[in-house]
């Protein structure tokens, strides 16, 4: 498994159309039909001409669809080996979607260590719609099916974990969820597909913020989800028509052009984490260091199976468990810049507790073992040298 350099992920085989690379760059694209641009442009317009009603080039209403926004959902599809992609304005209007298909009195399972907006969005507004979820450690496949009732419908995955960065079975899991009826969503935006392609594992629906590495620039704010159903498809569809959930063409231009070096970026992000974890593992001041990449890691095993590198994000905490001293060391970067968000170019730094995942209650936290000392780094894909330095000093300030 987890060569340091491969050409095609798990899940290209020879029946595949082409390499991960070369599916990131032309895949759901051709030179403009209207002028011969060889980058698909911005249709940067909400309507277009029909010739008598309904009769149209495929296109009626940007709300409902886009010809920047179909290239970009044909190159989604593609990446994840999947029938359909289907775009959003952003990764939490996919998980609405998602979640207005169900009906009131439906169950989610979900992970119990997930992104803060997704548990927000569960906890806050869809709880409240008579849409429960059980959150769980999903380490254990028995325990998630233990959780099942007869009206789950859906069984939520995040693998990586956000933020402890833990491992979950995606093959196991989905087995045992079909085998009750419920659908496997997964939210594969730390991996990228080019790391982990979860369809392939069983899953029904991935999930992407695509404002992370799909992108890769930190310049956009965009969604996706992918699917094979074309049942799943069609009611997605129909909730980005109904309530509006379209990401605009601009975004979509970017999205695409980040998609065109995400198997460049992905090499240098996995290759810079997998140093820093171990410089960070070694050194006194840190407690544990959560990178699926060490075999210290108990996920380690089970990434080397579903996985082809083991990513960019790395989550660690103190020795002594010291809030005060995680903040002077997210105080004292240069090259990590403190901010939400992950998956771009740049390294970032952040403090989950009181950032990315402030909206969890503390106690849920806690229960977790989401400590005040965590910190997680986005590995960017600087000069690894500079942000050995970089973390070397701050760590040396506590
Ligand atoms: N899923 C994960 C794992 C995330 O980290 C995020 C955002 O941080 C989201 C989903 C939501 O994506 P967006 O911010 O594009 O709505």
């Amino acid at each position: 498994m987890a060569s340091t350099s491969h050409s095609n992920p798990p899940g290209d085989s020879e029946d595949a159309p082409s390499g991960f690379g070369t599916r990131a760059v032309h895949a759901g694209q051709q030179p403009d039909p209207a002028t011969g641009a060889v980058m698909t442009p911005i249709y940067q317009t909400s309507t277009y001409a029909q010739e008598a009603p309904g009769e149209h080039k495929g296109h009626e209403y940007s709300r409902v669809s886009n010809p920047t926004r179909s290239a970009l959902e044909g190159n989604l599809a593609a990446l994840e080996k999947a029938d359909h992609g289907i775009a959003f304005s952003s990764g939490v209007a996919g998980i609405d979607a998602i979640m207005k298909s169900l009906r009131p009195g439906d169950h989610v399972v979900a992970t119990d260590d997930l992104y803060g907006g997704t548990h927000r969005l569960l906890r806050q507004v869809f709880e409240p719609l008579n849409i429960e979820t059980t959150f769980v450690d999903m380490g254990d496949p028995k325990a998630v099916e233990a959780s099942f009732t007869d009206d789950t419908a859906l069984l939520w995955v995040e693998t990586p974990t956000n933020p402890l960065m833990r491992i979950v079975d995606i093959e196991a899991l989905s087995e045992r969820a079909h085998a009750h009826g419920i659908t496997v969503a997964v939210d594969n935006t730390f991996a990228t597909p080019y790391l982990q392609q979860p369809l392939l594992h069983g899953a029904d629906l991935v999930l992407h913020s695509a404002t992370k590495y799909l992108g890769g620039h930190s310049d956009l704010i965009l969604g996706a989800v992918c699917t094979d159903s074309d049942e799943w498809a069609e009611r997605l569809r129909f909730q980005v028509k109904s309530t509006g959930a379209s990401p605009g063409p601009m975004d979509c231009f970017l999205t695409l052009r980040g998609t065109k070096t995400l198997h460049l970026r992905m090499e240098q992000h996995c290759a810079n984490a997998r140093r820093l974890a171990q410089m960070l593992n070694a050194r006194s001041e840190v407690g544990r260091v959560r990178y699926p990449g060490l075999p210290s890691h108990p996920g380690h095993s089970l990434a080397q199976k579903q996985m082809s590198d083991y990513g960019g994000m790395i989550s660690f905490e103190l020795a002594d468990d010291d809030m005060e001293k995680a903040l002077a060391i997210l105080d004292a970067t240069d090259v990590f810049t403190l901010a939400e968000s992950l998956g771009g170019v740049e390294s970032l730094i952040e403090h989950p507790a009181s950032m990315t995942h402030a909206s969890i209650p503390a106690e849920e936290r806690r229960k977790i073992g989401l400590t005040d000392s965590l910190i997680r780094l986005s590995v960017g894909v600087e000069s690894f040298d500079d942000l050995r330095d970089d973390l070397d000093h701050a760590l040396s300030q506590v």
